[in-house]
């Protein structure tokens, strides 16, 4: 599996009946899931899409969204992720921003275009999803065949395009290669197997983490690169989870410390059997210590923290299960844990000098799943990559062991060097992190 394409080509004939997805009551095995991105790759491909060519997708989480996903992969174009949260305006200027020719929509999303919006000189044309008309993706792509488009991909070309707000100015688009998804799940046997959990693809994988950022996209593919079976969710809906973690015996899922958060406080919570859990991952945010030994105590699964951001592609580090201990007074359950087999993490005081254990400064991170850069964005792109080194904007600390202690309440004050510093330059830079993203 050397590109993303090539994850359902290899499990479309090592097991083609096995399922893929499971979306609002249709089982969609991995045979008929690579069928269908081949068919969408041809109407793509039919549509004037050229490799390294922009299509958006705006709309909540679906089958047909991987289906898309791994057509775009199969002929080297890009797929753009826009949020559902933004206002029509802010969604809007990322669709054109991107210079996407192609808008895949839900229905009920608002209309995006106007009439003579074009890019590269090309009308920009809507497509619905879920949609039985002429204008849906099923009218789009089935008169097209069920064979490999047979194009060559490079590892290195971009797969992704996901846009990224900083503390000013307009949102910007971070480029993700097919490499940088696929480097991690090609380097998992270097993590030692007692802090992390083998995938082998009898997993049975909960996705209700929004699509439109790059965490859905990535959890997805940790997942289908093994040939696990995903139980897609359009979006949070506890309801549903507490279902499927008993119908579909859900083994493991992602999520954000808000969202446990409400999933700890709900009704249901209580009564549900949660045998079939074997593993949470959690991240995006810091998250209080009550509430992860209250989701400890109730999930009795194994709890396993992610640190990272979308400019790397996912991960930077992570903080394995067995550091999380919900009797005693570990000090670790307060870190982010530490750096995977492929990053590394240094901290930088304000004049970019390494700084030892226990000093907070900007949290650096050099990995091969960094982006290529931001879409059109040259100095903002130099602006947070120096020697192959990405600058977080997130504080934070080292200890001894190599484990990061993220510092969410930074505020104007640093300490370097046994000195508290108010440095101008700093203060612009860190964003307060907030205490309850929801992956947006
Ligand atoms: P995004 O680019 O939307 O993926 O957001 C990345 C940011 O989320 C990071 O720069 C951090 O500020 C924050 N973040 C991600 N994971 C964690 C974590 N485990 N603990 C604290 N903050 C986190
Ligand atoms: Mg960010």
């Amino acid at each position: 599996i050397e590109t993303i394409g090539d994850i359902v080509r290899h499990h479309g004939r090592l097991h083609p009946h096995k399922i893929a997805l499971i979306f609002q009551g249709e089982r969609i095995d991995y045979q008929s899931l690579d069928a269908r991105s081949n068919q969408i790759a041809h109407a793509l491909l039919a549509a004037g899409i050229k490799p390294g060519q922009r299509i958006a997708h705006f709309g909540k989480n679906s089958a047909d969204y991987f289906a898309l996903v791994f057509a775009a992969a199969k002929i080297g174009a890009v797929l753009v992720g826009i949020n559902w949260r933004l206002s029509p305006a802010e969604a809007r200027y990322i669709l054109i921003d991107s210079e996407s020719r192609l808008l895949f929509s839900d229905r009920d999303m608002p209309p995006l275009l106007e009439a003579d919006d074009q890019a590269d000189n090309e009308p920009c044309r809507s497509i619905l999803i879920g949609a039985g008309d002429e204008s849906g993706l099923m009218a789009f792509y089935r008169p097209h065949a069920k064979s490999d488009p047979q194009i060559a991909v490079d590892d290195d070309a971009v797969l992704y395009q996901m846009y990224t707000s900083g503390t000013t100015g307009h949102p910007k688009g971070a480029e993700i290669t097919h490499k940088g998804v696929l480097l991690p799940r090609q380097m998992d046997d270097l993590i030692d197997a007692r802090e992390w959990h083998r995938w082998t693809g009898d997993e049975v994988q909960l996705v209700q983490a929004p699509v439109f950022h790059l965490t859905g996209n990535v959890w997805a593919m940790i997942g289908l690169y093994v040939g696990a079976t995903l139980v897609v969710h359009r979006d949070f809906d506890m309801d549903r989870i507490f279902d499927d973690i008993e119908r579909e015996k859900i083994s493991h899922a992602i999520f954000v410390p808000a969202m446990l958060m409400a999933m700890v406080q709900h009704p249901r919570a209580k009564t549900t059997d949660y045998q079939s859990l074997v593993a949470i991952y959690y991240g995006a945010s810091p998250i209080p210590l009550d509430l992860l030994r209250h989701a400890l105590s109730l999930f009795q699964s194994d709890f396993i923290q992610l640190y990272g951001m979308t400019e790397i592609s996912g991960s930077a580090t992570y903080l394995p299960a067995a550091d999380h201990d919900p009797s005693g007074d570990n000090p670790r359950m307060r870190s982010a844990g530490k750096p995977f087999p492929w990053a590394r993490i240094k901290i930088i005081d304000e004049l970019g000098q390494s700084l030892p254990p226990h000093q907070v400064g900007e949290v650096l991170i050099k990995t091969d799943t960094v982006m290529r850069g931001y879409w059109k964005r040259p100095d903002a792109t130099q602006a947070v990559l120096s020697d192959g080194w990405f600058h977080t904007g997130d504080a934070g600390l080292l200890d001894e062991d190599g484990y990061l202690y993220i510092h969410d309440r930074i505020k104007d004050m640093i300490i370097s060097g046994g000195e508290n510093i108010y440095p101008a330059r700093w203060k612009a830079a860190f964003l307060p992190i907030p205490a309850f993203a929801m992956w947006q």
